[in-house]
């Protein structure tokens, strides 16, 4: 379906263009007044520490060489972090017009669902049809609204996550329970598998199903055609590992780390062809560095990713 662009969506994407053009005149304006210049008196410098003609020339080169080290780590400094700063803006820019896009899929269907019932032709059972893909649509969009004010509260430090001992088969079994697309997966598409030895750990219930939902959404949606996708939860040393395996494109090591980060999305055709804000992983991250553990992806191109959350666990108890 063709989405007409939003006011807000253009904004953004001359926002992001201003970005890049503020960043090359930075770029011009350092070349012109700091790297040409430098170079120059580098050569002087250089010239002066070779001839030694006058008193002090030997002292004036090496003053005039270290100067221009100085200005020229300075200059490259400024440009990392100038370049880190452009490219947080444009990955704001496109975080912003993503959810948009995001919210406004939801929205449209309702809009179309609510058309066709206040249709005086349109028969009961097909009214009864829409009601429900409206509630499943009202609950979409409930779902992305939620996600992102629990992100808006990670990144002010608001978010309070309530720690309690709980069986972590159960917390993982409401987790499945809450992954929608599990009801239509078959059972050689979508398996689970819980240690009888997990038992209990202390957790914010809630985040980690949400959690444990973003990586069996991931799954899903980068996952291979036929689908295999694997959960498992098991207890190594003194750790309790959720660990969900997909049968996907795979992700290659370079973007291990930075898959992690806020907004990050890999740029390939897969990651465009897929609707997400890239926050499902940073939120991930969040709620397991919270209880004190650590994610982690084993993933390489063609063969598949299986992601883990590692966290504190004190032997199993039951
Ligand atoms: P998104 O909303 O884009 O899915 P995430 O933070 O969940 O955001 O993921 C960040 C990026 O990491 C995705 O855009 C995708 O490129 C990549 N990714 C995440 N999970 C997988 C996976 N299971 N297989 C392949 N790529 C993945």
């Amino acid at each position: 379906m063709e989405f007409e662009e939003l006011p807000i969506e253009r904004r953004n994407r001359r926002a992001g263009s201003a970005v890049r053009i503020g960043y090359r005149r930075i770029i011009q304006l350092l070349v012109f007044f700091v790297l040409v210049p430098s170079a120059l008196l580098l050569a002087v410098g250089i010239v002066l520490m070779v001839l030694r003609g006058a008193p002090y020339s030997l002292l004036f080169g090496i003053l005039i060489v270290s100067f221009v080290s100085v200005l020229v780590t300075g200059s490259v400094l400024m440009l990392v972090f100038l370049r880190r700063a452009a490219n947080l803006s444009q990955l704001q820019a496109d975080f912003v017009s993503k959810v948009s896009h995001e919210l406004r899929t939801p929205l449209t269907a309702i809009r179309l669902l609510a058309e066709t019932m206040q249709r005086p032709a349109t028969a009961d059972e097909v009214r009864a049809e829409c009601l429900t893909a409206l509630s499943q649509e009202a609950d979409r969009l409930t779902l992305r609204i939620e996600r992102l004010l629990d992100w808006g509260r990670m990144e002010a430090g608001r978010k309070l996550y309530e720690l309690r001992e709980e069986r972590l088969a159960d917390v993982v079994n409401d987790a499945v329970a809450a992954f929608s697309p599990a009801r239509n997966l078959l059972p050689n598409e979508f398996s689970v598998e819980i240690a009888d030895a997990v038992g209990s750990v202390m957790v914010d219930r809630l985040a980690i199903i949400d959690a444990v939902v973003n990586l069996l959404s991931n799954g899903r949606k980068y996952g291979g055609s036929p689908l295999v996708l694997k959960l498992r939860v098991y207890v190594q040393k003194e750790h309790a590992v959720i660990e969900v395996t997909d049968n996907g494109a795979g992700i290659a090591r370079s973007e291990h780390r930075r898959i992690f980060e806020k907004f990050y999305r890999i740029d390939d055709r897969l990651s465009r062809a897929r609707e997400g804000s890239g926050l499902g992983l940073a939120i991930v991250r969040h709620v397991v560095l919270a209880h004190r553990g650590r994610v982690g992806v084993d993933s390489a191109p063609g063969r598949g990713s299986t992601f883990r959350m590692i966290l504190p666990h004190r032997g199993g108890r039951s």
